[in-house]
């Protein structure tokens, strides 16, 4: 299975990818804004989105908002890492189709019940 992980920083771009191969996702590919991964979904398989929030150029809630508008990327299984846990944010995003919403800090285990509930929800197997 095939993340994608879209992040402005290179910490948590680090940290999270640390975090996935500890859970067993070792194939990886990332960017550093939404306009960066359009483009990646656009060229490639991906079969999971892990996307920050705020970045520049293209930030997650548009990122979201045009995959979940893209008939052939629609179906990819998104979810929103962010330190936003204001209600308007988390209710935008589900507004936006969000898969899954993580709040940051987070750890192994809320990071893999995640990942589990958004392939459960769009009835794919995990690993
Ligand atoms: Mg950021």
């Amino acid at each position: 299975m095939r993340f994608l992980l879209v992040d402005d920083l290179d910490t948590m771009i680090r940290i999270t990818k640390n975090v996935l191969s500890d859970l067993g996702y070792n194939d990886v590919i990332t960017a550093r804004n939404g306009e960066q991964a359009y483009q990646i979904l656009n060229k490639g398989k991906i079969d999971f989105i892990i996307s920050d929030w705020n970045m520049p150029v293209m930030n997650g809630i548009e990122l979201l908002k045009k995959v979940k508008s893209t008939p052939k990327l629609a179906d990819i299984p998104f979810l929103m890492m962010t330190a936003e846990s204001e209600k308007e944010h988390i209710i935008e995003a589900i507004q936006a189709k969000v898969d899954q919403y993580l709040i940051k800090p987070f750890n192994q285990e809320m990071l893999g019940q995640k990942i589990g509930q958004a392939l459960h929800k769009m009835g794919k197997n995990e690993g």
